[in-house]
């Protein structure tokens, strides 16, 4: 008999869920984590009494109730409701797109108003498209929500996340800018949505509970590379170009630059996310951490706080791989290393990077929720 009925490669979210499950399914597993902390992106680091999400804000949110009472039972959720406001040169703007953003714009007060003003921003849209299909991202974005928003709330925005103009994106990126005939700035549908009271590392820390991790031990650089040795099976959930010592090529990502600022005073913005839609701003957004965590007047109980500015760069080696590119280069790639690790027996590849797919954290509980 091995010792591990399992080895899982990354302590994020996919690998920390499977673990806990295993467990409680009378399995013996091992995690090994290369960085010096478990958690994966979800991972905060407390600065100055705030969690400060270190690999970007992480906003819990879905519609599975099971998902939501699995995640509640192993940590209590908070009342973080996600109300991003956009800064477009020094006015401030309700998101997603609602009543109060038609007022701030406008100053209609009514649906039926706004839908008037809608409808008259998108005639010029309309009128020269004569009946064509959109040929880029700007013309799509004037077609669905006209002038106004698309010049001051989609236009720099969409540039900076892309580093290109929106002349020269593809339509099919915006299919659509939801507007909202209602007083709602909850920018998120899903009946539940929340952050781990304590933050993300609880969350991770009653999943692991238990379960024996190595922290710094790089799978590709360890014993455990031979893993037939230890374990029956293998988790792996880090690149899967990577796995396949990258035969067939490197996969590209997109990545976001975090410049963090301590600063002296207890309320910078008033509020967890503000972005900034200008061009000109080289920054996308503003998240001020603790308003994650703190709600009303109790973000004056720490007279300081923490801001993060947020910096869209092109990815190169060393970079966070945060978000895959799936254009037809990456595709094509990935489909080979996916052939070749329908091949490998008694090896699960499972998580973001192993599916080269870009999951928000719920979808990633429900898939392993699902194998067990
Ligand atoms: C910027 C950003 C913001 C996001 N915001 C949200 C949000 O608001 N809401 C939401 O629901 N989702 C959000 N997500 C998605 C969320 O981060 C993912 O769903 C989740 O992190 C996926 O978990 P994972 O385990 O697949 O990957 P990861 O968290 O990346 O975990 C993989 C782990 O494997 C480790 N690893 C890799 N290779 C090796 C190796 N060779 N040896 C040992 N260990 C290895 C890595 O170090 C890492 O810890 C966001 C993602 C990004 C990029």
């Amino acid at each position: 008999m091995k010792q591990y009925d399992y080895i899982i490669v990354g302590s994020g979210l996919y690998g920390a869920t499977f673990a806990h499950f295993a467990k409680n399914n009378g399995y013996k597993c091992l995690v090994i984590e290369k960085r010096e902390h478990l958690g994966g992106n979800v991972y905060c680091e407390n600065l100055e009494g705030i969690n400060v999400h270190k690999y970007g804000a992480h906003i819990f949110h879905t519609n599975n109730k099971d998902v939501w009472d699995f995640v509640n039972s192993i940590v209590e959720f908070n009342r973080y409701t996600n109300c991003p406001v956009a800064n477009y040169e020094g006015k401030l703007y309700n998101l997603p797109f609602n009543m109060n953003t038609f007022y701030q714009m406008w100053g209609v007060v009514s649906p039926e108003e706004a839908i008037k003003k809608i409808e008259e921003q998108r005639a010029d849209a309309l009128a020269r498209l004569n009946g064509r299909e959109p040929l880029n991202l700007e013309e799509q974005a004037l077609l669905l929500v006209g002038e106004d928003i698309y010049r001051k709330l989609v236009k720099g925005y969409t540039e900076k996340q892309w580093g290109r103009s929106c002349t020269e994106l593809p339509s099919f990126i915006i299919r659509r800018l939801p507007v909202r005939l209602v007083f709602d700035n909850n920018y998120f549908n899903d009946s539940y949505q929340g952050i781990p009271v304590g933050g993300y590392n609880k969350l991770i820390d009653g999943l692991l509970d238990g379960i024996e991790c190595k922290t710094s031990v790089d799978f590709f650089n360890s014993e455990y590379r031979d893993w037939k040795k230890y374990a029956e099976k293998l988790v792996y959930t880090g690149p899967i170009d990577e796995y396949f010592n990258y035969q067939y090529g490197k996969l590209q990502w997109r990545t976001v630059k975090f410049e963090n600022e301590v600063l002296d005073i207890p309320n910078f913005q008033g509020n967890a996310v503000v972005n900034y839609t200008e061009r000109e701003i080289p920054y996308t957004r503003i998240i001020e951490h603790k308003h994650f965590e703190s709600f009303g007047q109790d973000v004056y109980a720490n007279s300081k706080t923490i801001i993060s500015k947020e910096y869209p760069v092109e990815y190169t080696e060393g970079m966070e791989p945060y978000y895959p590119i799936n254009d037809q280069r990456n595709d094509e790639i990935v489909n080979k290393y996916r052939k070749l690790a329908d091949n490998e027996t008694n090896v699960i590849f499972g998580g973001r990077l192993a599916e080269y797919k870009y999951y928000d954290m719920a979808p990633i509980i429900e898939k392993v929720m699902n194998y067990f």
